[in-house]
Protein backbone atom coordinates (compact mmCIF):
# COMPACT_ATOMS: atom_id res chain seq x y z
CA UNK A 1 0.00 0.00 0.00
CA UNK A 2 1.49 3.79 -1.01
CA UNK A 3 1.65 5.84 1.78
CA UNK A 4 -0.72 7.97 -0.86
CA UNK A 5 -3.51 5.54 -1.02
CA UNK A 6 -4.05 6.20 3.37
CA UNK A 7 -6.77 8.40 4.15
CA UNK A 8 -6.40 11.81 5.67
CA UNK A 9 -8.09 10.71 8.94
CA UNK A 10 -6.18 7.84 9.15
CA UNK A 11 -3.12 9.83 8.69
CA UNK A 12 -4.60 12.76 11.78
CA UNK A 13 -5.28 9.40 13.97
CA UNK A 14 -1.53 8.13 13.48
CA UNK A 15 0.15 11.34 14.14
CA UNK A 16 -2.38 12.01 17.24
CA UNK A 17 -1.15 8.51 18.43
CA UNK A 18 2.37 9.16 17.62
CA UNK A 19 2.25 12.20 20.00
CA UNK A 20 0.70 11.09 23.10
CA UNK A 21 2.89 8.66 23.07
CA UNK A 22 6.13 10.66 22.62
CA UNK A 23 4.35 13.22 25.29
CA UNK A 24 4.02 9.94 27.57
CA UNK A 25 6.96 9.06 27.34
CA UNK A 26 8.44 12.49 28.55
CA UNK A 27 6.36 12.75 30.80
CA UNK A 28 6.77 9.43 32.40
CA UNK A 29 10.42 10.18 32.25
CA UNK A 30 9.69 13.76 34.52
CA UNK A 31 7.10 11.62 36.91
CA UNK A 32 8.49 8.16 36.86
CA UNK A 33 5.99 7.28 39.26
CA UNK A 34 2.96 8.85 41.61
CA UNK A 35 3.36 8.65 45.78
CA UNK A 36 0.50 8.70 47.18
CA UNK A 37 2.46 11.98 49.06
CA UNK A 38 1.01 13.68 51.80
CA UNK A 39 -2.24 14.26 53.29
CA UNK A 40 -2.41 18.02 52.56
CA UNK A 41 -0.54 17.80 49.26
CA UNK A 42 -0.90 14.55 46.78
CA UNK A 43 -3.14 13.13 48.84
CA UNK A 44 -5.89 15.73 49.60
CA UNK A 45 -8.14 14.52 46.78
CA UNK A 46 -7.27 10.57 46.95
CA UNK A 47 -10.29 8.73 48.63
CA UNK A 48 -7.64 5.89 50.28
CA UNK A 49 -6.01 8.88 52.27
CA UNK A 50 -9.05 10.38 53.14
CA UNK A 51 -10.16 7.01 54.63
CA UNK A 52 -6.70 6.44 56.71
CA UNK A 53 -7.51 9.71 57.93
CA UNK A 54 -10.82 9.37 59.03
CA UNK A 55 -10.09 6.00 60.49
CA UNK A 56 -6.81 6.62 62.47
CA UNK A 57 -6.13 10.47 62.87
CA UNK A 58 -6.60 11.30 67.04
CA UNK A 59 -5.44 14.93 66.90
CA UNK A 60 -5.16 16.94 69.83
CA UNK A 61 -7.75 20.56 69.41
CA UNK A 62 -4.37 22.44 69.31
CA UNK A 63 -2.74 20.28 66.97
CA UNK A 64 -5.62 20.13 64.66
CA UNK A 65 -5.77 24.23 65.10
CA UNK A 66 -2.52 24.97 64.21
CA UNK A 67 -2.68 22.55 61.17
CA UNK A 68 -5.66 24.33 59.89
CA UNK A 69 -3.43 27.99 60.66
CA UNK A 70 -0.24 26.46 59.05
CA UNK A 71 -2.02 25.76 56.14
CA UNK A 72 -3.58 28.95 55.17
CA UNK A 73 0.06 29.88 54.77
CA UNK A 74 2.22 30.04 52.20
CA UNK A 75 4.54 27.36 52.12
CA UNK A 76 2.72 24.89 53.96
CA UNK A 77 3.85 21.75 51.54
CA UNK A 78 6.89 22.41 54.40
CA UNK A 79 4.77 21.02 57.11
CA UNK A 80 4.68 17.52 57.99
CA UNK A 81 1.78 15.17 57.08
CA UNK A 82 -0.46 14.75 59.92
CA UNK A 83 -0.66 10.81 59.54
CA UNK A 84 3.19 10.54 59.64
CA UNK A 85 3.62 12.88 62.47
CA UNK A 86 0.56 10.61 64.64
CA UNK A 87 2.97 7.80 63.56
CA UNK A 88 6.27 9.33 64.84
CA UNK A 89 4.16 10.40 68.17
CA UNK A 90 3.72 6.65 68.84
CA UNK A 91 7.12 6.03 68.12
CA UNK A 92 8.04 8.51 70.92
CA UNK A 93 5.94 6.71 73.13
CA UNK A 94 6.82 3.17 72.35
CA UNK A 95 10.46 3.78 73.31
CA UNK A 96 9.62 5.57 76.11
CA UNK A 97 11.32 8.52 75.27
CA UNK A 98 12.20 11.30 77.30
CA UNK A 99 14.61 13.86 75.55
CA UNK A 100 13.43 14.69 71.25
CA UNK A 101 15.15 16.90 69.16
CA UNK A 102 13.63 18.36 65.89
CA UNK A 103 15.83 19.40 63.16
CA UNK A 104 13.71 21.77 60.89
CA UNK A 105 10.64 22.98 63.21
CA UNK A 106 8.85 25.28 60.42
CA UNK A 107 5.43 26.25 62.44
CA UNK A 108 5.78 23.53 64.63
CA UNK A 109 3.17 20.56 63.98
CA UNK A 110 5.17 17.78 64.86
CA UNK A 111 7.28 19.56 67.62
CA UNK A 112 4.39 20.11 69.09
CA UNK A 113 2.99 16.47 68.78
CA UNK A 114 6.25 15.40 70.13
CA UNK A 115 6.05 17.34 73.49
CA UNK A 116 2.63 15.98 73.51
CA UNK A 117 3.77 12.63 73.73
CA UNK A 118 6.74 12.97 75.77
CA UNK A 119 6.60 12.66 80.00
CA UNK A 120 5.81 15.55 82.07
CA UNK A 121 9.65 15.89 82.66
CA UNK A 122 9.99 15.17 78.87
CA UNK A 123 12.19 17.73 76.71
CA UNK A 124 12.27 18.56 72.80
CA UNK A 125 15.47 20.49 71.49
CA UNK A 126 13.40 22.10 68.78
CA UNK A 127 15.67 23.91 66.04
CA UNK A 128 15.39 26.43 63.67
CA UNK A 129 16.66 29.45 62.16
CA UNK A 130 13.80 31.49 61.24
CA UNK A 131 11.68 32.52 64.16
CA UNK A 132 8.78 34.16 61.94
CA UNK A 133 7.63 30.71 61.19
CA UNK A 134 8.04 29.28 64.69
CA UNK A 135 5.87 32.29 65.90
CA UNK A 136 3.29 30.74 64.31
CA UNK A 137 3.10 27.90 66.27
CA UNK A 138 3.56 29.11 69.89
CA UNK A 139 0.62 30.45 71.02
CA UNK A 140 -0.69 26.54 70.15
CA UNK A 141 2.45 25.04 72.39
CA UNK A 142 0.92 27.11 75.13
CA UNK A 143 -2.76 26.42 74.38
CA UNK A 144 -2.35 22.59 74.63
CA UNK A 145 -0.10 23.37 77.93
CA UNK A 146 3.28 21.70 76.92
CA UNK A 147 5.48 25.08 75.72
CA UNK A 148 7.66 24.39 79.17
CA UNK A 149 8.82 21.11 77.10
CA UNK A 150 9.91 22.50 74.43
CA UNK A 151 13.42 23.97 74.11
CA UNK A 152 13.77 26.23 71.00
CA UNK A 153 17.10 27.19 70.08
CA UNK A 154 17.07 29.99 66.78
CA UNK A 155 20.13 29.40 64.99
CA UNK A 156 22.04 27.15 62.12
CA UNK A 157 20.55 23.21 63.66
CA UNK A 158 24.59 22.43 62.98
CA UNK A 159 25.03 24.70 65.92
CA UNK A 160 22.79 23.60 68.57
CA UNK A 161 23.65 19.85 67.46
CA UNK A 162 27.45 20.91 68.74
CA UNK A 163 26.64 23.04 71.56
CA UNK A 164 24.59 19.52 72.91
CA UNK A 165 27.71 17.45 71.75
CA UNK A 166 29.52 20.21 73.87
CA UNK A 167 27.09 20.08 77.09
CA UNK A 168 27.86 16.52 77.51
CA UNK A 169 24.70 15.53 76.56
CA UNK A 170 26.10 12.46 74.01
CA UNK A 171 24.12 9.43 73.94
CA UNK A 172 21.12 10.97 76.16
CA UNK A 173 18.65 11.38 73.29
CA UNK A 174 16.07 8.93 72.54
CA UNK A 175 14.19 10.50 69.33
CA UNK A 176 15.64 13.17 66.24
CA UNK A 177 13.67 14.27 63.73
CA UNK A 178 15.75 15.63 60.69
CA UNK A 179 13.30 17.88 58.43
CA UNK A 180 15.60 20.76 57.56
CA UNK A 181 17.99 21.92 54.68
CA UNK A 182 18.95 18.80 52.85
CA UNK A 183 22.15 20.12 51.58
CA UNK A 184 22.91 19.16 55.72
CA UNK A 185 21.54 16.00 56.24
CA UNK A 186 24.76 13.78 56.46
CA UNK A 187 25.94 16.38 58.96
CA UNK A 188 22.41 16.42 61.11
CA UNK A 189 22.66 12.61 60.65
CA UNK A 190 26.07 11.94 61.93
CA UNK A 191 26.09 14.34 64.74
CA UNK A 192 22.48 12.94 65.76
CA UNK A 193 23.89 9.64 66.01
CA UNK A 194 26.27 10.81 68.40
CA UNK A 195 23.48 12.28 70.51
CA UNK A 196 21.09 9.48 70.84
CA UNK A 197 21.35 5.97 73.22
CA UNK A 198 21.65 2.78 71.84
CA UNK A 199 18.32 2.23 70.93
CA UNK A 200 17.06 5.63 69.89
CA UNK A 201 15.76 6.83 66.50
CA UNK A 202 16.70 9.06 64.20
CA UNK A 203 14.06 9.53 61.42
CA UNK A 204 15.03 11.68 58.57
CA UNK A 205 12.24 12.75 56.15
CA UNK A 206 12.02 13.59 52.23
CA UNK A 207 14.09 10.45 51.79
CA UNK A 208 12.40 10.19 48.55
CA UNK A 209 12.07 13.76 47.37
CA UNK A 210 9.33 13.94 45.34
CA UNK A 211 10.71 10.78 43.11
CA UNK A 212 13.53 12.79 42.02
CA UNK A 213 16.20 10.31 44.20
CA UNK A 214 15.40 7.95 40.77
CA UNK A 215 17.40 10.07 38.53
CA UNK A 216 19.42 13.29 40.52
CA UNK A 217 20.92 15.59 38.34
CA UNK A 218 24.32 16.70 38.91
CA UNK A 219 23.54 20.51 39.67
CA UNK A 220 20.62 19.25 41.99
CA UNK A 221 22.35 19.96 45.48
CA UNK A 222 19.44 18.78 47.81
CA UNK A 223 18.69 15.60 45.47
CA UNK A 224 22.40 14.68 45.40
CA UNK A 225 22.82 14.94 49.29
CA UNK A 226 19.41 12.97 49.91
CA UNK A 227 20.32 9.98 47.26
CA UNK A 228 23.83 9.45 48.57
CA UNK A 229 22.70 9.61 52.68
CA UNK A 230 20.32 7.00 51.55
CA UNK A 231 22.79 4.85 49.93
CA UNK A 232 25.07 5.42 52.66
CA UNK A 233 22.61 4.23 55.32
CA UNK A 234 21.87 1.28 53.48
CA UNK A 235 25.43 0.17 54.11
CA UNK A 236 25.67 1.44 57.72
CA UNK A 237 26.38 -1.03 60.26
CA UNK A 238 26.09 1.19 63.08
CA UNK A 239 22.01 0.89 62.82
CA UNK A 240 19.17 -1.11 61.78
CA UNK A 241 17.01 0.54 58.94
CA UNK A 242 13.86 1.06 57.40
CA UNK A 243 12.73 3.45 54.25
CA UNK A 244 9.29 3.96 54.32
CA UNK A 245 6.75 5.48 51.67
CA UNK A 246 4.51 7.32 54.24
CA UNK A 247 4.39 11.67 53.07
CA UNK A 248 7.75 12.10 50.82
CA UNK A 249 9.89 9.08 52.40
CA UNK A 250 10.77 8.54 55.84
CA UNK A 251 13.85 6.49 56.90
CA UNK A 252 14.16 5.22 60.71
CA UNK A 253 17.35 4.62 61.69
CA UNK A 254 17.77 2.51 65.24
CA UNK A 255 21.24 2.43 66.76
CA UNK A 256 22.74 -0.18 67.51
N1 LIG B 1 9.39 19.57 60.67
C1 LIG B 1 8.51 20.64 60.27
C2 LIG B 1 7.06 20.22 60.48
O1 LIG B 1 6.82 19.29 61.20
O2 LIG B 1 6.15 20.82 59.96
C3 LIG B 1 8.79 21.11 58.87
C4 LIG B 1 10.20 21.66 58.70
S1 LIG B 1 10.44 22.57 57.20
C5 LIG B 1 10.40 21.31 55.99
C6 LIG B 1 12.15 22.99 57.22
C7 LIG B 1 12.54 24.01 58.27
O3 LIG B 1 13.98 23.99 58.37
C8 LIG B 1 12.17 25.46 57.96
O4 LIG B 1 11.38 25.98 59.01
C9 LIG B 1 13.51 26.19 57.86
O5 LIG B 1 13.50 27.49 58.42
C10 LIG B 1 14.41 25.27 58.68
N2 LIG B 1 15.85 25.37 58.34
C11 LIG B 1 16.41 25.52 57.12
N3 LIG B 1 17.75 25.55 57.23
C12 LIG B 1 18.04 25.40 58.55
C13 LIG B 1 19.25 25.35 59.30
N4 LIG B 1 20.45 25.44 58.73
N5 LIG B 1 19.14 25.18 60.65
C14 LIG B 1 17.95 25.08 61.25
N6 LIG B 1 16.78 25.12 60.58
C15 LIG B 1 16.82 25.29 59.26
CA1 LIG C 1 9.79 17.48 55.39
Amino acid sequence: MSFRNISKEALAGSVTLGFIFVAGYFLMKRKPFRMISKSHCGGKNNPLMQYVLRHSMREHPALAKLRETTLAHNGNRMMVACEQSQFMANLVRLIKSKKAIEIGVYTGYNTLNMALALPEDGVVVACDIDENFVNVGKPFWKEAGVEKKIDLRIQPALNTLDDLLAAGDAETFDFVFIDADKVNYDSYYEKSLKLIRKGGIIAIDNVLWGGRVLQPAADDLDTVAIDKLNKKLHRDARINLSMLTVGDGLTLAVKL
